[in-house]
């Protein structure tokens, strides 16, 4: 099993326990994290780095973080639209090119964070050739899985701990190509049943994975195969 997106900078990195796991990402929001994860991946080879700027840290210079890519970043991300109430779009959309720029000009997967603008993020990542990605923590619905795999052959779709009690996720899980999917945890947040409403962890992505073999009719292994060979596709990790 692979954990796609985790938060795990301050001290939920040093607890967590990576035993059943292949490796996990670590997600960034900001300039600080960027530099977080990279020190905490210096203390297991389990944990894969991604540095990247969230569009509601627009304070922060992509300039800096540029300076932070290394052989060991596996991501730039997470990065991308978040069109809530009063936000600058064109500062958010200067600062997703900027990153979309990075991961193309490095060679590095792009981990996309879309809230209340999935139109206007198709609309951008179609503007670039050959992108290697993730649409991280999938809301946009049934109707738009189209239109994401129209972004490129390396896109993928991450989906979360909520497919656990959201009937309508499952739904979209079984519209999406079963080489195009990825489970992540996002954590800290969306832990899974039974542990809804608790602190999440890396290795409750299991029961995302157990979710997924259920809807696929597929056994736990099987389920499992698939699944980390997308993610090893999806970060170019072997
Ligand atoms: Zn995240």
């Amino acid at each position: 099993m692979i954990d796609t997106h985790a938060h795990l900078n301050n001290q939920f990195g040093q607890e967590a326990n990576l035993d059943k796991l292949r490796w996990v990402v670590l997600s960034s929001g900001c300039l600080q994290d960027s530099k977080d994860n990279l020190k905490l991946a210096r203390t297991n080879p389990k944990y894969r780095p991604a540095i990247g700027i969230h569009p509601q840290e627009i304070k922060d210079n992509p300039i800096k973080l540029e300076k932070l890519i290394s052989n060991e970043v596996v991501a730039i991300g997470e990065c991308g639209l978040e069109f809530t109430d009063g936000v600058d779009r064109d500062k958010q959309i200067a600062l997703f090119r900027f990153q979309i720029e990075m991961s193309q000009k490095y060679n590095k997967a792009l981990i996309v964070h879309s809230r209340e603008a999935s139109d206007e993020t198709i609309e951008i990542l179609k503007s670039y050739q050959n992108l290697r990605g993730v649409i991280h923590c999938y809301t946009g619905g049934k109707k738009r899985i189209k239109r994401f795999l129209e972004i490129s052959d390396s896109w993928y779709f991450g989906i979360d701990g909520n497919i656990t009690y959201e009937a309508g996720l499952s739904e979209v899980v079984k519209n999406i190509p079963k080489d195009r999917l990825v489970l992540e945890t996002d954590t800290p947040f969306l832990a899974p049943i039974p542990h809804r409403g608790e602190q999440n962890k890396p290795e409750w992505v299991e029961f995302t994975y157990r979710k997924v073999a259920e809807i696929w009719n597929l056994s736990f292994e099987k389920t499992e195969e698939i699944i980390d060979s997308n993610a090893s596709r999806l970060f170019n990790i072997i």
